[in-house]
């Protein structure tokens, strides 16, 4: 049970910026629920990386996007989303799973078809598992759009995800 819930549907080796996009919707994903902090913006970042602006730009055109995020800024997480013309939420509290449900009712879509990429194991995977959505985890993401060179927090989460028994990672 455990190690169901703590391993995702796909391990990805690079950032959102990077992720192939046609692998989704080929999966037959029709919506996206994205991270924020780390997922799209950089630590101590305000603004996206433009690579990551544009894989958005593009994901937009084929598919509705919703920014999920746990941070309370809605300063900072709605900035972002206001550039982008994107639905947000903050402090979503996850892995609890009240506000992904009410974000999945929103979408109207069964959560098989829709995607939760995210950059924490223990907070966005275990979510998104929880309520059945296809589970990514990404890479931390640097200004750069490239992968954060010390992501100690996931690799600690990885770690302690293998001790926990899921057996896969
Ligand atoms: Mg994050």
């Amino acid at each position: 049970m455990l190690r169901q819930l703590l391993t995702p549907d796909w391990l990805a080796t690079t950032t959102l910026a990077q992720l192939p996009l046609e692998q989704l919707l080929e999966r037959g994903i029709r919506a996206l629920v994205l991270d924020v902090d780390r997922t799209l913006l950089p630590r101590r970042c305000t603004a996206i990386p433009p690579v990551a602006e544009q894989w958005l730009r593009h994901a937009l055109l084929q598919l509705p996007i919703h920014l999920l995020s746990n941070n309370p800024s809605r300063h900072r997480i709605g900035s972002v989303a206001d550039r982008l013309g994107l639905p947000y939420t903050t402090s979503a509290g996850k892995p609890r799973r009240s506000a992904l449900r009410r974000v999945l009712n929103e979408l109207g879509l069964p959560p098989s078809q829709v995607a939760l990429v995210g950059d924490r194991l223990f907070t966005d995977v275990l979510v998104g598992n929880r309520l059945g959505l296809f589970t990514v985890l990404v890479k931390p993401i640097d200004p750069h759009g490239l992968p954060c060179r010390h992501d100690r927090l996931q690799n600690l989460e990885l770690r302690l995800a293998r001790w926990l028994g899921t057996g896969t990672l």
